[in-house]
């Protein structure tokens, strides 16, 4: 495994739609691998492909300490509730905003074997993929805040 460098948002590459995933191979897997490495060492909740530079439909979001889950080509097929949360972004260093997301989310997915499989989630595991998938639209989320917090007003707010 490898760390990787976490673009920040003047690159292009944020902002291109990412393509879809179609041959999950070594490639995918390493860049996989090196996304959790990188996620964990920038101490972030959720990280997307594009962010470090690969253009793909590839995201992967923390659930607590434990559990990370890792989505190839996820969809959003179901969203519910809305709610207001306070977000930052490992490509947006010292800035956060307040966005709103459906309060549930379920998403499928293909897991690195290319089974598919359909994640429920809720508070901020729902927050997070909500904003993974933007990147992969090319969207950030200083697009959709309502308003940017100063960061002196806040204390160990994650990133994603
Ligand atoms: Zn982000």
């Amino acid at each position: 495994m490898a760390l990787r460098n976490i673009l920040n948002d003047n690159h292009p590459v944020l902002r291109k739609r990412t393509d879809e995933v179609k041959n999950i191979n070594s490639g995918v897997l390493r860049l996989l691998n090196d996304m959790r490495e990188t996620m964990k060492d920038a101490d972030g909740v959720g990280l997307a492909a594009n962010q470090v530079g690969v253009s793909k439909r590839i995201i992967i979001a923390a659930d607590g300490d434990e559990i990370i889950y890792e989505l190839i080509n996820p969809c959003c097929e179901e969203r519910e509730g809305d709610e207001l949360g306070i977000e930052g972004c490992l490509s947006i260093p010292q800035t956060y905003g307040e966005v709103e997301r459906a309060s549930k989310v379920v998403v499928t997915a293909l897991n690195r074997d290319g089974k598919p499989f359909r994640l429920t989630a809720e508070g901020l595991l729902a927050r997070v993929l909500q904003h993974e998938m933007d990147h992969l639209e090319g969207i950030l989320f200083t697009d959709k805040a309502l308003r940017l917090i100063d960061p002196a007003d806040l204390q160990g707010d994650e990133e994603s």
